[in-house]
């Protein structure tokens, strides 16, 4: 398991050491290699994605990442702000599905705006495809037609777009509670209909898993009525932007959500779902679980290693269960960490 660790900047550095930390603890073979991403490699090499990071990055198995970004690289040009290290090391990697669980832990039952008994338990994955729909579509642009300005967009997908973010959801349906909802807006739009149509398809692939289809503005709805009832919901790139905010946001807590990125084979690029928080970088206060959630992630997408990924999850119930916060998820009453601490009881827990 050969793994490219990019801590990044901000509070990056910190959460990646105690995710590092935890995935040593495990008794698997690994090798990790550091490197530089962000604003910290565009101060260090003048280039936010520099050659030796693609490199590492591109030799390794999967990356696990920090967060990039801060005040300080604000206002330099496009090309050399952190953000656009993050796009391009996407790119180069091939990544074309974004998963995003939203899990609840019921300790942390009132971090929610939503009421308890509505979200507690909540562990759905939102799977997002990343690298086609209107975002990329062409033509695009705004021009002056008839006198007046005018704005345009163009949404397609190819079905072997669709079929092969499907069969991901389809797979991580299988790892899960075998359930996919399928997100569109068929009513309206042909693109979607394809989608629907592919869906329906693959679904064929998979008869152990139940595949459901919803219109996106009812989607955006039920989440928040009773989010429970889904799996795995799996969406094309715009409406999975919105519904992955939408849905992470019913936990309430930003330090507790990791993602992955996914290639063809599997290859994935790990992180936590939230930035480098400028406002609380150095003083060791920042969450570490969506980082070691992410090193979760790895071990069961990348490297299939169930188990593994399991331990790391127990562990994580565990020091919630022990009472462990950080100051992000602090309630009256529970024992407030620091970052390493955190680290400390995941580590005594596994
Ligand atoms: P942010 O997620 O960094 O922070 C939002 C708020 O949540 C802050 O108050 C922060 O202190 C808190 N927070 C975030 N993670 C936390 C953690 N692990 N533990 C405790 N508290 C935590 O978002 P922002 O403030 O909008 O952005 C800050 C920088 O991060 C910007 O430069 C932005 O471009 C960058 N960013 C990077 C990524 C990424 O690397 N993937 C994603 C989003 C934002």
């Amino acid at each position: 398991m050969k793994i490219c660790v990019l801590p990044g900047d901000g509070i990056g550095p910190e959460i990646t050491a105690e995710a590092v930390r935890v995935l040593k603890a495990l008794d698997l073979k690994m090798e990790m290699e550091e490197g530089l991403l962000g604003g910290c490699a565009i101060d260090a090499a003048k280039d936010p994605f520099p050659e030796a990071t693609q490199k590492l990055a591109k030799e390794a198995d999967a990356v696990l990442l920090g967060a990039v970004g801060g005040p300080q690289w604000d206002n330099n040009p496009r090309e050399l702000r952190p953000e656009r290290g993050l796009l391009r090391i996407r790119k180069d990697l091939g990544l074309f599905a974004n998963l995003r669980p939203a899990i609840l832990y019921p300790e942390l039952a009132n971090a929610s705006t939503l009421k308890p008994e509505v979200v507690a338990g909540l562990d759905i994955l939102i799977v997002r495809e990343l690298t086609g729909d209107i975002y990329f579509g062409q033509p695009r642009g705004i021009e002056v037609r008839n006198g007046e300005r005018f704005g345009f967009n163009t949404m397609h997908y190819t079905e072997s777009e669709i079929r092969r973010i499907l069969r991901v959801a389809f797979e991580a349906a299988r790892k899960r509670n075998k359930k996919v909802c399928s997100v569109d807006k068929m009513n309206v739009l042909e693109c979607t209909q394809l989608w629907r149509d592919v869906a329906n398809e693959v679904a064929k692939e998979y008869p152990d898993v139940e595949l459901t289809h919803m219109l996106v503005d009812n989607a955006a709805m039920q989440l928040v009525k009773a989010p429970k009832q889904f799996d795995v919901m799996v969406t094309g790139n715009m409406f999975g932007d919105i519904l992955s905010d939408e849905a992470s946001m019913l936990t309430g807590s930003i330090g507790m959500l990791p993602s992955a990125s996914l290639d063809e084979n599997n290859k994935g690029l790990y992180e936590p779902s939230h930035g480098s928080a400028p406002d609380i970088a150095g003083k060791g206060v920042a969450n570490p679980l969506a980082t070691i959630l992410s090193a979760a992630m790895m071990l069961r997408y990348t490297f299939n290693q169930e188990a593994a990924a399991q331990r790391i999850e127990g562990a994580v119930k565990k020091v919630l269960a022990q009472g462990f916060r950080t100051g992000d998820i602090y309630e009256p009453g529970m024992r407030k960490v620091g970052t390493k601490e955190m680290g400390d009881a995941v580590l005594a827990a596994l």
